[in-house]
């Protein structure tokens, strides 16, 4: 009888550290990762990349000249989209950005849409704020995202020099004055010329990736395509 030894040692460690979905926590089976087939499927998904209307992309009409622009899923309260977020952000769970970025990447690539980017950057988090928490969530979704769209990520392209405060309680002009020049990058010839994707992990006005988006427009790059993890609006 032939006894698979992998798969006991497997069964075992499930016993002691059970292997549970980050979106509905039910315990998984042997293949799946991070969040379960179940979850996988019910993903919220925007399919804006593929929509003559996009609506990340109509955000920033008449402000910025955005050549792409996606979110992967709708954010709604209570939903799988902020239970993931949440967990990613504030629960040290890392590979859940990881992974949807892999995902939303894996999807994009199939409809060749941000095929013509050549550098991909995640949104900064100001260095009080990134000691504070210990990682960038958005580092995790733009590391994903570049190993399936096969791009180059670099995280320490552009730093943040002001600390915004939370976003979601202010009015929606406020917003948009609190996020006026608060990056800056930090070596211009590396994005002079380049198709240049930048990545967030909830997009809710798009005044942040407005901000990042300009300051690297004005450092020379020939184009700025946007992408987030969640659309909240
Ligand atoms: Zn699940």
């Amino acid at each position: 009888m032939f006894i698979n030894l992998k798969n006991i040692a497997s069964n075992m460690l499930d016993m002691f550290y059970p292997n549970v979905c980050a979106g509905c926590g039910n315990n998984m089976i042997t293949g799946e990762i991070v969040i379960c087939l179940h979850c996988h499927i019910n993903l919220p998904r925007t399919g804006f990349h593929s929509n003559q209307y996009n609506p990340v992309k109509n955000l920033f009409r008449g402000r910025l000249p955005i050549a792409n622009a996606s979110s992967f899923l709708y954010f709604r309260k209570s939903g799988l989209t902020q239970t993931l977020i949440h967990q990613l952000k504030y629960k040290g769970k890392k590979e859940i950005g990881e992974h949807l970025g892999n995902i939303f990447g894996t999807e994009l690539k199939e409809e060749n849409y941000f095929d013509e980017v050549d550098i991909i950057l995640p949104i900064p988090l100001h260095k009080t704020k990134l000691m504070q928490r210990g990682y960038n969530q958005s580092d995790y979704v733009a590391a994903g995202l570049g190993i399936s769209l096969e791009k180059c990520v670099y995280p320490e392209m552009i730093s943040r020099k002001v600390i915004t405060s939370t976003q979601t309680k202010k009015k929606r002009y406020e917003r948009w004055e609190n996020v006026e020049d608060i990056f800056v990058v930090n070596e211009p010839d590396e994005i002079y010329g380049k198709h240049v994707l930048i990545v967030d992990d909830i997009i809710t006005t798009g005044a942040t990736l407005e901000s990042c988006a300009k300051i690297i427009l004005d450092n020379g790059a020939a184009e700025v395509s946007v992408l987030s993890l969640g659309f909240a609006q």
